[in-house]
């Protein structure tokens, strides 16, 4: 027996999760320019004998891009009358790739629910043989059957 119920309730899941997915979908589609790194802020230490940072009190904090590039982290520092381009391109960025892995989720989700109304669809190929073999007992009983 199909459980009619359980495919409708997983059916309106699907709905809703479909409707979150194209509210992403539309604000994937308003990219803007990114760059692909994080805006960071690290003091600095000079190096210099005497300087204040030797004594715990660094320069700066000045702002790096980091960005991964082969397993590694790359910092690039940032100019000044280029930070505000950059800090809103590096916010996009971020705020695109959380919504690309929110994407992911939600496929997986709907993919997982899709899985589920296959699995209350189906039936194994063991019990389409059972059926068969049962089929193969009753026959001739019921020729015997016409026969008597
Ligand atoms: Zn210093």
């Amino acid at each position: 027996m199909i459980d009619r119920k359980a495919i409708s309730d997983l059916r309106q899941r699907i709905f809703w999760l479909r409707e979150d997915r194209e509210k992403l979908e539309n604000s994937l589609f308003r990219a803007k320019k990114m760059i692909r790194a994080s805006l960071v802020f690290l003091p600095n230490y000079c190096g210099k004998k005497d300087c204040r940072c030797k004594k715990g009190f660094p320069h700066g904090p000045y702002p790096y891009l980091s960005e991964k590039r082969k397993g590694k982290t790359r910092m690039t520092y940032v100019k000044k009358r280029t930070l505000h381009e950059v800090k809103l391109e590096a916010e996009e960025y971020a705020r695109f790739q959380h919504q690309l892995a929110r994407f992911n989720k939600l496929n997986e989700k709907i993919r997982s629910l899709f899985e589920q109304i296959r699995d209350l669809n189906c039936r194994g190929v063991e019990e389409y043989r059972k059926v068969l073999t049962q089929r193969k007992k009753n026959i001739p009983r019921q020729e015997n059957e016409k026969g008597n």
